[in-house]
């Protein structure tokens, strides 16, 4: 084939190429190498609004809409002007000066030397689709009841920031005070109005370069960039915000007066971290942190982020997960204090207490992760296995000839108020052979506040035979004529009244040692230090007690031993 031949033969194939992207809609263009229009078919005249005699021998620059860079159109020229196809999105203006979208290919005709000296530019208007992508792409970054950008939005936006945008980032965390009572009272339609409302007042109170975003439910987060971390400034903002909430809500003509919790927090190191993204996303969980620290206060209040705050909250995540896996993997165990008969000094019986050694967090106090068990449900099952130990240990230690009175475990509210309570106990008692007035339950006053409701459970206790006492006695409600209608055993004089003795704590100790006695039930006394504090207790015929004076809780072998040193 000649050279001729040859550019033939690829001319064909491009006219091929055209014509097999060409249909009725298409919108045909041809201009020169400059980019000047020389033929536009009837298409491109309907959609642009330009007559052909307008178009022709004008720019193609007439139907720029100035919304893409000028890389966008650097990076087409250098594609065409090297003979190559281009193929895009591109963004057009009408002569009213609306724009449309069109899918566009070009393809440059070459001459004998290789050079472009024509360009054909075949477009298929994609406006309606293009208007439905920016819909569904403002369905994933807006909230759809206040038309506020949501976390997605924040995503996107955190990947473009400089450095120096995120170091005088301050973020506010804002949490409606008791929102789900507004939901619950007057129902989810006047909820959103109130949100609406709420974004409404929070965008007003905000500088041009601060926005604020919907976390989620009542939640709102704000971005400030104008207070360069200024404290004061910070502040001012603050109080602008609440002053919003001074102002009364109207929900169906009811005037609501609704306030809100605030936690702040600056950028975090962001050397720590790598990405503005982890910058961003640590310092909300900060604000969050100090805005959980405001509610704690009862809300209506803003609180600063400090690194206590994130330290206990840090601490509190990792009791979390290490407490859910602490019962499969046996990291529980259980040592006994000794109840001593204080007259004669010897051990009538053992308190069970409850320890936790975990390998990450080492030994962790019942005060610290009771609660915490009682929270995330798991108490139930622990205080069973609490039962099921003890009655175990107590049947072994009589098999040995070591005979105690009692052994005392200590119930949460939660497991005493669960249905299958007295049943378990009952069962547990059935299982390890122990006869039931070995085992006292030693349970709070709050425990029992609600009377009707535990009336039933205590008596049905007292009908299996097990003991009961009541722990912490004196710093609760409950009157001693209150208790006198339940089936109780022991009173547990409160440690903080022992530890008083020497100044105003005797009158206390008196009352409950004369009146617990003649309402028939043991007395014993708490945390006993001091051989001044058993003597006292003594001499106001307190019979029973227990403390660090006598021994601290220990192993099962070291009661045993305790036991033989003690009883002769
Ligand atoms: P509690 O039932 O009032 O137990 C007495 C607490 O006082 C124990 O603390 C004991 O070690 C401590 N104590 C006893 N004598 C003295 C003393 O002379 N001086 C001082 N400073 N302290 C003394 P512990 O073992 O840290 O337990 C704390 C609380 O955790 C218990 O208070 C109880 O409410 C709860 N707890 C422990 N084990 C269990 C359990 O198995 N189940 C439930 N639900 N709660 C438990
Ligand atoms: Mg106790
Ligand atoms: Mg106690």
């Amino acid at each position: 084939m000649s050279d001729n031949n040859i550019e033939l033969h690829k001319e064909l194939k491009r006219l091929r190429n055209i014509e097999l992207v060409l249909n009725e809609s298409s919108i045909v263009v041809f201009t020169n190498q400059r980019g000047i229009i020389q033929h536009a078919n009837d298409k491109f005249c309907e959609l642009s609004q330009y007559s052909k005699e307008e178009l022709i021998g004008s720019s193609h620059n007439i139907i720029n809409s100035g919304y893409h860079s000028r890389d966008f159109f650097k990076e087409m020229w250098r594609t065409i002007g090297t003979g190559n196809i281009w193929r895009g999105e591109i963004k057009n203006k009408r002569k009213d000066g609306t724009y449309y979208w069109v899918n566009t290919i070009i393809v440059p005709f070459l001459d004998e030397r290789g050079k472009p000296y024509q360009y054909v530019a075949i477009r298929h208007d994609i406006t309606k689709l293009k208007e439905q992508e920016e819909v569904i792409k403002k369905m994933a970054y807006y909230d759809y009841l206040t038309f506020l950008p949501n976390r997605n939005w924040v995503n996107e936006w955190a990947k473009g920031q400089t450095r120096e945008t995120l170091n005088n980032l301050t973020v506010l965390f804002l949490d409606l005070d008791s929102f789900k009572s507004i939901n619950d009272k007057l129902g989810h339609y006047a909820g959103d109005n109130v949100l609406k409302d709420v974004a409404k007042r929070l965008k007003g109170c905000l500088d041009p370069e601060d926005f604020i975003v919907r976390q989620g439910g009542d939640e709102f987060i704000i971005f400030l960039t104008s207070v360069k971390n200024n404290k004061e400034a910070i502040v001012s903002i603050v109080e602008r915000i609440k002053k919003q909430f001074t102002m009364p809500f109207y929900i169906n003509n009811e005037q609501l007066f609704i306030t809100v919790s605030i936690g702040i927090s600056k950028s975090p190191e962001e050397a720590k971290f790598s990405t503005s993204l982890e910058v961003i996303e640590k310092a909300i969980v900060h604000a969050d942190t100090a805005m959980y620290y405001a509610k704690k206060r009862y809300g209506n209040t803003h609180s600063f982020n400090t690194d206590e705050q994130n330290n206990q909250i840090d601490r509190y995540y990792n009791l979390v997960s290490e407490l859910q896996n602490a019962l499969s993997n046996n990291e529980f165990f259980i040592v006994y204090q000794p109840l001593i008969d204080l007259a004669k000094g010897k051990i009538i019986g053992v308190e069970a207490l409850l320890r936790w050694k975990n390998e990450k967090l080492g030994f962790v106090s019942p005060m610290e992760f009771i609660p915490l068990l009682e929270e995330l449900g798991l108490i139930y099952y622990v205080g069973n296995w609490v039962l099921q130990s003890v009655c175990k240990q107590m049947k072994e230690w009589q098999n040995k000839g070591i005979l105690l009175e009692r052994a005392a475990i200590n119930v949460s509210p939660i497991q005493f108020n669960e249905l299958n309570f007295v049943t378990d106990v009952k069962k547990t008692l059935e299982e390890t052979r122990l006869e039931p007035q070995f085992l006292e339950l030693e349970i709070t006053e709050g425990t029992i506040m609600d009377i009707n409701k535990s009336e039933t459970t205590l008596s049905n206790l007292k009908d299996i035979g097990v003991g009961i006492s009541i722990d912490d006695f004196g710093t609760g409600y409950s009157s001693l004529s209150y208790l006198k209608r339940l089936p109780i055993n022991t009173l547990k004089i409160d440690k903080s009244f022992i530890d008083d003795l020497d100044s105003d704590g005797k009158l206390i100790v008196n009352t409950i040692i004369t009146m617990g006695t003649n309402l028939n039930y043991k007395v014993l006394a708490e945390g006993i230090e001091t051989a001044d504090q058993l003597r006292y207790l003594k001499s106001q015929n307190c019979l029973e007690g227990q403390g660090y004076f006598f021994s601290k809780p220990v192993s099962p072998e070291e009661i045993e031993q305790y036991y033989y040193e003690h009883q002769k």
